[in-house]
């Protein structure tokens, strides 16, 4: 048994101890030791075999018992049991319908099913009602989110990021075109499909639901079918013949709104074709939220970034150093990086005082020795205190590059109190851009009171810059207050707020949210070369 199986082996066995709501410990703890014999040199089968599993570090007595019954046996017991008892299609077909994993457990188990389709066969024989705790109010809600056909919903929206990953990897598989929400960069994703193309169309979605995904299928068709995720996500699948795959795609990938009022589309084999059917020009999907036929700007692309100006390092809350961090940026083909690390009344994480920022002073010019032309320069995140003043003595931020002005704590202030806060913060001469401005967290927290026309008619007084944070779980500012903010005249600055060296990569995220707000190259701070960034300081003058 090689290393990778029985990594395999002990993935699953963590998958299944979370469904089973067992101890959360546990299921790290077998989660970890699978990436740590997936990446180990030496084969662990010879090692358990001769006593010494526990020569790995991260290994004890609990799982060394278990490898020893894999590599003897073939086999983990329990895991084989589980594996029966808690399938993962009715897992994923139960959180589909707003069950929890333990309530869809429960209810198979009372019902003695064992497959999805077995619960569906029990629900149409109106069995469901048998079941302790499922009175015939509840019994409806499932018999009719069971039949629902159109435009399956998840529960709660998904995060951009994990929507893309989730229906993109389900495109690879496919040889298909991501489509739906995630190919307009919504910032929270429900409608999630894939688009094929195959000269024998009927013969997708079979291969659609066999992907390890695809834990239960709700729908199947002849090109079309709706299966789950072991979340309870649905993905649609549109299969198409080539000569109508641009049509197909068009559909799929929306606004509902949006193609609705261009009806009836042209049969064409690509979306250009379409577009030149209708008479239109081609419009980016980030742009087809509300009906639209007109000519769109040439909008923001990602290759127009310079540089980026929010990311943290190890002197506060983020994985790299400042080095490490300017030179994965210059890699990135940019000019420049801004180090904004925290300052102390962050609080939850750790914050630089004047003294600190005036010492990391001395680690940044030497990554800019070894970078140049290349440019790290001298920024905070600087908390915003209650009262409106900055967490940094004026004589520090005088000596920085680059100022961001955030609020941390106190977001559920109301409306006034939480604006003229803002408003005294943007007012203070070296403040540069207001970082993520409504403090909302997707699906955890919601928007803050912030009046934002106010903000933006200060901003545009005071030359500060809004932006758009790239953390998939913000997208704040969001696609429509972009276009408020540039409407009213208001730079914006498309950021990471990257903490680590693979978080530069959420650039994409910013520069697609800030095109949904039709942002162009000129409307963005940071497509400027580095000589603009460093003349907009605005005390120096
Ligand atoms: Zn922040
Ligand atoms: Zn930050």
């Amino acid at each position: 048994m090689d290393n990778s199986r029985i990594a395999d082996r002990l993935d699953a066995f963590a998958s299944l101890l979370e469904l089973a709501d067992a101890n959360p410990y546990s299921a790290r703890a077998y989660r970890r030791a699978a990436e740590l014999i997936r990446g180990a040199i030496v084969p662990v089968a010879e090692l358990v075999r001769t006593g010494r599993a526990r020569d790995l570090r991260g290994i004890g007595p609990g799982i060394e018992a278990r490898l020893r019954e894999l590599v003897e046996t073939g086999e983990i017991a329990e895991l084989a049991e589980l594996e029966r008892e808690l399938s993962p299609g009715l897992v994923g077909l139960g959180r589909y319908l707003g069950l929890g994993a333990k309530r869809s457990i429960d209810i198979a188990r009372a019902l003695d099913v064992r497959t999805a389709d077995e619960l569906r066969e029990a629900a149409a024989a109106g069995r469901l009602r048998s079941v302790a705790g499922i009175g015939p109010k509840t019994e409806a809600r499932l018999l009719e989110a069971l039949a629902r056909e159109a435009e399956p919903r998840p529960q709660r929206g998904l995060l951009l990021s994990d929507a893309r990953e989730l229906v993109g990897g389900i495109a690879t598989a496919l040889d298909g075109e991501p489509a739906g929400d995630v190919r307009r960069w919504r910032d929270v994703c429900e409608l999630l499909a894939v688009v094929c193309a195959a000269a024998d169309p009927a013969s997708v979605p079979a291969r659609f639901t066999e992907l390890p995904q695809i834990v239960a299928v709700v729908e199947q068709g002849e090109r079309r079918a709706v299966g789950v995720t072991v979340e309870g996500v649905p993905v649609e699948l549109v299969a198409t013949e080539p000569e109508r795959f641009g049509t197909a795609l068009m559909r799929a990938t929306g606004a509902p709104a949006y193609v609705a009022a261009l009806e009836p589309l042209p049969d064409a084999p690509d979306e250009d074709a379409v577009y030149r059917a209708l008479g239109l020009p081609w419009c980016p999907p980030e742009l087809r939220e509300q009906p639209f036929r007109g000519a769109p700007p040439a909008l923001l692309e990602p290759a127009a970034i310079r540089g980026d100006l929010h990311c943290h390092t190890t002197w506060s809350d983020g994985r790299a150093s400042v080095e490490e961090m300017g030179r994965a940026a210059r890699e990135r083909g940019y000019e420049y990086l801004a180090i904004c690390d925290h300052t102390p009344a962050v609080g939850a994480v750790r914050g630089l005082t004047g003294d600190e920022i005036r010492r990391q002073a001395e680690e940044i010019a030497a990554a800019n020795e070894l970078l140049a032309p290349f440019r790290v320069l001298r920024g905070t995140e600087c908390d915003i205190l209650a009262d409106g003043r900055l967490d940094l003595p004026d004589d520090v931020l005088a000596e920085l590059d680059w100022v961001q002005a955030s609020v941390h704590g106190g977001q559920r202030m109301p409306r006034r109190e939480l604006t003229k806060r803002v408003e005294e913060a943007l007012r203070n001469p070296y403040v540069r851009c207001l970082s993520h401005p409504t403090g909302r967290i997707i699906n955890r927290r919601p928007e803050n009171a912030l009046d934002l026309d106010r903000v933006f008619a200060v901003a545009l007084e005071e030359r500060v810059a809004l932006e758009v944070n790239g953390l998939t779980p913000r997208l704040d500012l969001r696609g429509e207050h972009v276009r408020d903010a540039l409407k009213a005249g208001v730079q914006i600055v498309c950021s990471t707020d990257a903490h680590s060296v693979r978080g530069l990569a959420n650039m994409a995220f910013s520069v697609h949210t800030a095109r949904r707000g039709w942002a162009t190259p000129a409307d963005v701070l940071n497509t400027r070369p580095l000589q603009s960034i460093l003349d907009g300081r605005r005390a120096v003058h």
